[in-house]
């Protein structure tokens, strides 16, 4: 897909979503090494760095979503039945505003408030979930499907 927006400030995924970086799994608590005023092995980052587009970064999301300015990361996923939302507030309540923009998609949301997960989706999705979190051991928002 032709990228139609770029990242400029925004970090938030390679310190709050989990994935591989040649043997550092980033977490919140362990944002990744390589972060030094944006990505300072950009032209090697690993190749999951490179393919994931948080759902702003698609273009999909209006520009007052931008994750360095809400906290919130949206990232698009797949499963049987078309795609699913994972919205992750980062050390911030996902705002109300926010919450019904992407209601507009009509796809499965999950998303975390004080700590407890919650789906928005058919009864199908909700069993989906369930298989989802028994095939992933790191049940932190990661940055594949
Ligand atoms: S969260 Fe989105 S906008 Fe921010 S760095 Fe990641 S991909 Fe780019
Ligand atoms: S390698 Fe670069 S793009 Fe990937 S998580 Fe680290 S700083 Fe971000």
């Amino acid at each position: 897909m032709e990228q139609s927006r770029e990242c400029g400030e925004c970090d938030l995924c390679c310190k709050w979503l989990s994935h591989d970086v040649y043997g550092q799994l980033i977490s919140p608590t362990n944002p990744c090494r390589f972060l030094k005023n944006g990505c300072s092995i950009y032209e090697n980052r690993p190749p999951q760095c490179k393919r994931y587009s948080c759902m702003w970064l698609q273009g999909v999301l209006p520009e007052w979503m931008y994750p360095k300015d809400t906290g919130v990361i949206v990232s698009v996923k797949n499963w049987p039945y078309g795609q699913w939302l994972e919205v992750l507030g980062c050390d911030t309540e996902i705002p109300d505003e926010f919450m019904k923009e992407l209601l507009k998609f009509k796809a499965p949301i999950k998303y975390t408030k004080d700590g407890e997960i919650f789906i928005i989706g058919p009864p199908e999705f909700e069993e989906y979930y369930k298989y989802y979190v028994s095939k992933n051991r790191n049940l932190l928002p990661h940055i594949s499907d």
